[in-house]
């Protein structure tokens, strides 16, 4: 009697592991959806703004996203001149087009189709970012992501990623590029980011479908830039140029309604944020700081 009493006490204790255990592999779902909103920056060159809009201002370490993509000249010849960063780093992500970038470091180099570049602006660079195309399809994405507090004034660096470097997953119905961090084996080239981020590029097929381990607390989203994706456990249907903000979760899953989507990820800093258009700092004061050391030229000293 005492020993079958003790079986269903070890039985119970089981089902309350196995509970335990599958609350900690749960499968993000989908918290919000929201529309990129069209906008104009730089020079004027007209793109769609996914994060950093009035709808969702970020999602921790994720500060902007923007998504460029016109088939006519006047939206995107006018580029992105000089201009300064300081205290943030900025990812740019090319599909179509090419772009040529030049720093006040000496740096200088063309994004083709397929190719990325994360910069980390760290104190201070002063660079230009501009069309090298004079017609045709420009599609690409800037995506802002944060340093922490105890990094934002180190040197800056670049990590620029060609087309032939970043691995591709090719999937039962579909494929998946990997810029940073790991799906299924295959490990994307950025290297040494403080967010540790995910950085994908999925394209799926109806019927496909792809899960994406994440560490369970950071911050993720599903950008859809094509066609149509199931987003998270509960499937839901996100449309192009619409953003899934995902709850947190062990993994992320995505179905095939015969689309493309960029899926982040990243560990939230937690930090206060200060931003002034192209400084993105922890105080008001560092903001000031960054707008007089700009002005007086020692922005990149
Ligand atoms: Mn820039």
């Amino acid at each position: 009697m005492l020993k079958r009493r003790e079986l269903l006490l070890t039985s119970a204790a089981l089902a309350l592991s196995c509970a335990k255990k599958s609350s900690t592999t749960s499968s993000r779902a989908v918290s919000a959806v929201i529309p990129s909103q069209p906008t104009k920056d730089g020079a004027g060159v007209s793109l769609n703004r996914a994060l950093g809009n009035r709808a969702l201002g970020m999602l921790d370490p994720f500060l902007m996203l923007d998504e460029f993509q016109t088939e006519n000249p006047d939206d995107y010849i006018a580029g992105f001149p000089d201009h300064p960063h300081r205290g943030f780093e900025t990812v740019t992500y090319m599909i179509h087009g090419a772009m040529e970038h030049k720093d006040s470091v000496g740096n200088q180099g063309r994004l083709r189709p397929g190719s990325a570049q994360w910069m980390t602006a760290g104190r201070g660079i002063v660079h230009s970012e501009m069309p090298k195309q004079e017609r045709g399809l420009m599609w690409g994405f800037q995506l802002w992501v944060n340093l922490p507090a105890q990094r934002k004034m180190i040197p800056p660096r670049y990590q620029d990623i060609a087309p032939e470097v970043i691995p591709e997953l090719a999937l039962e119905r579909g494929r998946v590029r990997v810029i940073a961090g790991s799906v299924e084996g295959k490990t994307g080239p950025v290297s040494g980011i403080d967010v540790e981020p995910l950085f994908l590029d999925v394209t799926l097929e109806k019927g496909g479908s792809l899960t994406v381990p994440t560490p369970a607390r950071h911050n993720s989203f599903v950008f859809v830039t094509d066609g149509a994706m199931r987003v998270g456990s509960s499937r839901e249907e996100v449309k192009k140029g619409h953003l899934a903000v995902l709850s947190a979760g062990e993994v992320l899953r995505l179905d095939g309604e015969q689309g493309r989507a960029l899926v982040l990820a990243g560990r939230p800093l937690g930090e206060p944020v200060s931003r002034w258009g192209p400084f993105v700092m922890n105080t008001d004061d560092e903001i000031k700081q960054a707008i007089e050391d700009y002005r007086s030229g020692r922005l990149t000293l």
